[in-house]
């Protein structure tokens, strides 16, 4: 295991995409947004990603530096077309146009296509959130076909993570923000790549068994080799069984088919499809009564005697407030797997010896 700090993380990255083609602001906010990940305990959204974001970048399938388009404008509803720019660089894009209008009609929605990929869908509630704004995101990740639907064995569904995000004032929002599938790839991922292993039963073979091998869903491959999913045989299942299911097949059909993106479906691209939507709490309720209901409802809700083992009972977005003060001070942990393939990509692209022994010195 490799622990590094914070800035010199985002500093590597940033030279990483740098040296890939992107602008000094692209690379750098790629770093941060990929560093924010893993600082909030999702390792398999976080810098974990370098190799395949080159990968997608070297066979052209991602564009540094992308301004949006956005063909429909309305003063409460937009489309807008990520003509396959980097996640980091369209998502916030899509994500102010959705806060600005929100902020003058008091509801938007935003309809996002043709997105690199868009990281943790919670940057994207705690932007809004941080501007007093209720969010709601319904995700496609079409083109990565990797999940089950309940009741079957084949690849139908993306991970589709769906996300809600309702600030607090003077707190952290909170934010629920999953993948549909009992895991997101990512946690495959970084299970192959020698870190947390899988829960039980997290994915399923062809012939309906379970399993918690990555193999499953990769196939065999190299210690620090590339890792595809087009290798493997099986799935990831869908969570909370049928209901989990139809939540997933929600977000595909709103975040793929409203949106003009494309839902899920073999030979096409990847692309992140997000349909959102924007309340601003402060028109529905000037007297500010959704505040303080906030406040007492969850600490309702957190007043729950525990089962036995769980300390306190949670509200989304509690573990990743917890992981971020702790990874801000000590670091961001990484396998070592997962650091030799970062730095194989950071050779490939140029990025200097000592710049790649200064990041761990
Ligand atoms: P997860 O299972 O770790 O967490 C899901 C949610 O549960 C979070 O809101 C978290 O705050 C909450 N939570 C966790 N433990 C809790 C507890 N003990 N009590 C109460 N709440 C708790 O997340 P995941 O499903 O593995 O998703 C990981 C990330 O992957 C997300 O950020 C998601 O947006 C992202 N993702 C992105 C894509 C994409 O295409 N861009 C696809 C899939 C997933």
């Amino acid at each position: 295991m490799v622990t590094l700090q914070v800035d010199r993380l985002i500093d590597f990255v940033a030279q990483v995409f740098e040296r890939a083609g992107s602008s000094k602001d692209e690379a750098r906010r790629i770093g941060s947004y990929l560093t924010t990940a893993n600082l909030t305990g999702h390792d398999s959204h976080g810098v974990i990603r370098v190799p395949v974001y080159i990968r997608w970048r070297n066979a052209g399938a991602v564009h540094p530096d992308q301004t949006v388009d956005v063909p429909v404008d309305l003063p409460s509803l937009a489309v807008v077309d990520g003509k396959f720019g980097y996640g980091q660089t369209v998502g916030p894009q899509a994500v102010r146009l959705g806060i600005d209008k929100c902020k003058t009609q008091g509801l938007s929605a935003v309809a996002l296509k043709n997105s690199g990929h868009i990281g943790r869908i919670g940057d994207w509630a705690e932007m809004a959130a941080a501007e007093g704004l209720v969010s709601i995101h319904f995700v496609t990740a079409a083109g990565s076909i990797l999940v089950a639907p309940f009741g079957g064995t084949e690849r139908r569904l993306s991970t589709a993570p769906y996300c809600v995000g309702i600030p607090r004032p003077g707190q952290t929002p909170v934010v629920l923000d999953l993948a549909t599938s009992i895991v997101a790839e990512g946690k495959v991922l970084v299970a192959a790549r020698g870190g947390k292993k899988l829960p039980k039963g997290a994915l399923i073979n062809p012939d309906g068994s379970l399993s918690e091998d990555p193999a499953t869903l990769y196939g065999s491959h190299e210690k620090d080799g590339p890792i595809n999913h087009a290798n493997g045989q099986g799935a990831i299942r869908a969570f909370g069984e049928h209901k989990g299911s139809g939540l997933a097949l929600i977000c595909e059909l709103l975040g793929g088919a409203l949106t003009g993106n494309g839902a899920t479906g073999p030979n096409r691209p990847f692309a992140n499809g997000m349909f959102s939507i924007y309340v601003d709490p402060q028109r529905i309720d000037p007297s500010h009564i959704f505040d303080a209901e906030v406040t007492r409802y969850i600490d309702f809700f957190k007043s729950s005697k525990t089962v036995a083992g769980v300390d306190q009972v949670l509200i989304p977005g509690d573990p990743e407030t917890a992981t971020r003060a702790e990874r801000t001070a000590t670091g961001v942990p990484l396998p070592d797997d997962t650091w030799a393939a970062i730095v194989a990509t950071a050779r490939e692209v140029g990025v200097p010896e000592t710049a790649i022994q200064a990041a761990t010195a």
